[in-house]
């Protein structure tokens, strides 16, 4: 045990602490300089969201407001693209890129998309996986238990896997978001630029989340492999 509180393996997760730093560091001030842009259209992130779900011929789907920031999101169980107040009630385009990128999630929703689909059936097993696998990796590690020790990693493998299908789930998000702004009018293609900007600096934090995964992932199996020589 005295191995596994100083191992040298806490520099991968450093690494993972900075990464994950720098991307929501740079989604935090591309969010607050595109917050202060008005759109042209001046439609709120909830008129933004009515006209592309309508445009998009999608009528099953409710636009509604729900509390606390950046808690938007797009339920698939209720039809229901929720918008946060900061999103809902705003004409800045930060707010107008949100709602855009949520009823993106809809319009994958409406299209039967795959990786969407692939992603909703592993939530459960991914979040047993993300809650159980250090606990269990732990015990093989005081025990020195191979199997065990595959087990926890098995496990946490699940939920990397979760966060890499995450990935094409969000990206076709935003390019549909983009492409709906332009085709309803509601952002002029110079505008486009900034709601890109704002849409790809939120990309990139699963991109940063999956790292941080990939990092303990390997840090996991250097551990293990630490404690095999170890018996
Ligand atoms: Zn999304």
């Amino acid at each position: 045990m005295y191995g596994f509180y100083f191992d040298r393996t806490y520099f991968l997760l450093i690494i993972a602490a900075l990464i994950s730093l720098g991307a929501s560091a740079l989604l935090k001030k591309t969010y607050s300089t595109y917050s202060r842009v008005r759109s042209h259209s001046g439609l709120t992130g909830e008129e933004t969201a009515r006209r592309i779900l309508r445009s998009a011929g999608i009528n099953d789907v409710q636009v509604v407001a729900v509390q606390g920031s950046l808690t938007d999101h797009y339920d698939p169980r209720s039809h229901k693209v929720c918008l946060s107040e900061t999103t809902y009630g705003q004409t800045s385009l930060a707010a107008v890129s949100v709602a855009a990128h949520e009823c993106g999630h809809a319009i994958q929703h409406a299209h039967n998309y795959a990786p969407l689909n692939i992603r909703s059936a592993i939530v459960p097993v991914a979040n047993i996986g993300a809650n159980l696998s250090w606990p269990i990796f732990v015990v093989g590690l005081i025990l020195s238990m191979r199997p065990v020790l595959m087990i926890g990693i098995l496990m946490f493998s699940l939920a990397v896997l979760f966060q890499l299908v995450t990935l094409p789930v969000e990206f076709n998000a935003s390019s549909r978001a983009l492409v709906m702004l332009e085709q309803t009018g509601t952002l002029s293609p110079e505008e486009n630029k900034g709601a890109r900007k704002v849409l790809t600096a939120a990309a990139l934090t699963y991109v940063a989340a999956l790292a941080g995964s990939v990092l303990q992932l390997l840090r996991m199996i250097a551990l293990a492999g630490g404690n095999r020589r170890d018996d």
